[in-house]
């Protein structure tokens, strides 16, 4: 068996030891003689596993007190329509920095809800940048204004967060969560599906104020759709996503056990230097965005022509370097280097690149 380098945006990889010791627990969880597939949500065992996967969370991250965390299903996207849902009730009205596909989606679902205005947008130049958030001026009465921090696709990241005094900050990490440290009070809630950064795909983790779980109580809606539901019933109002919440649980202690966030910011700096290092000083290949957005976790970058870029994918196979092309919606090519990554699969695709640019002077 060999593991590859997979470099694609999501799913993604885990780190090797997160997988091996699933593997081992698999058929037999600490002699329970059963695996955590089978359990009951509301064994004692699973209750276990859930509490401290939530109880590592809050200590890697630094939670405070007054915000829940819950881990739900739906993915992102779910979210795209639940937060106006939940949150877009007081004056119907939000603020939104538009960075690309996946706030042109949030937008969309938000719109059936209310009113949504654009207090900043990056679309003029398809997204390459990451509008300046110094200056910005909001609604007094938006609900709450709404950002998405690493944008996955195009490879941009905010550097610093607007202030946004007493309006809520809503954030979409899915593809930076945990990637760096996050100063949570900053924020009403933020939101991050697993499969980029995270765990398996069909979790999603939220950290939301309590003042905004408030906010949801006396709306008409189906139970599942209403963040309160989910924090009286500590994320099991339904059956939850039992073996992907488990694996997020071995990951939080990986990076607990390795170092935390500070140190893995650290880590994920070194990597994507070497990558945008070379990219710089490359005369063939070129990076896609503009260097004060660059996204430690998704780097997009670009032959000279299309044909060169398939080429150049094609060549990866040889190298067993997967998923390498970019998004279907912008073309190129992106390498996504989520914490899982080894520095020495940046390392070895670099190499890969330099021959290629070598073989193609
Ligand atoms: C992948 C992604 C989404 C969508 O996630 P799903 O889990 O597929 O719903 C939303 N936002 C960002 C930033 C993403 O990277």
């Amino acid at each position: 068996m060999a593991r590859i380098y997979n470099f694609s945006a999501g799913p993604a990889m885990l780190p090797e030891e997160v997988l091996k010791e699933a593997a081992e627990e698999m058929l037999d969880y600490r002699g329970c003689g059963m695996s955590v597939m089978e359990m009951s949500h509301r064994s004692k065992v699973y209750q276990q596993i859930i509490d401290e996967a939530e109880a590592d969370l809050r200590e890697l991250v630094g939670i405070p007190d007054n915000y829940r965390v819950l881990f739900l299903q739906g993915g992102a996207t779910l979210q795209f329509g639940m937060i106006p849902m939940n949150l877009m009730t007081v004056n119907k009205k939000a603020d939104f920095i538009h960075t690309g596909v996946w706030t042109k989606k949030a937008m969309a679902d938000a719109k059936l809800f209310g009113q949504v205005n654009v207090i900043a947008s990056s679309e003029d130049r398809k997204f390459a940048y990451i509008p300046d958030v110094k200056g910005l001026k909001f609604d007094k009465d938006a609900d709450y204004v709404y950002m998405c921090d690493n944008n996955t696709i195009y490879g941009t990241k905010f550097k610093e967060y607007p202030e946004t005094g007493n309006i809520p900050l809503i954030c979409d990490m899915s593809s930076c969560f945990l990637s760096e440290p996050i100063d949570v009070k900053k924020f009403g809630m933020i939101y991050a599906g697993a499969q980029k950064n995270v765990g398996p795909a069909g979790v999603t983790i939220i950290i939301i104020r309590d003042d905004l779980v408030e906010r949801c109580k006396d709306l008409a809606l189906p139970a599942y759709l209403k963040y309160n539901i989910h924090v009286e019933n500590g994320s099991m109002y339904n059956t939850p996503a039992t073996y992907g919440i488990y694996m997020c649980g071995k990951v939080f202690k990986w990076l607990l056990k390795t170092g935390g966030l500070e140190k893995r910011k650290k880590l994920n700096e070194e990597k994507a230097k070497i990558l945008y290092d070379y990219l710089d000083s490359s005369k063939f290949f070129k990076a896609s965005v503009d260097k004060e957005a660059r996204s430690l976790m998704n780097v997009t970058f670009r032959t000279p022509s299309d044909e060169l870029d398939a080429e150049f994918l094609d060549g990866a196979k040889k190298y067993k370097f997967t998923n390498l092309k970019g998004h279907r919606s912008t073309g190129g090519l992106r390498a996504s280097i989520y914490n899982a990554m080894p520095i020495d699969g940046v390392k070895a695709l670099v190499s890969y690149m330099k021959e290629f640019e070598e073989a193609h002077k």
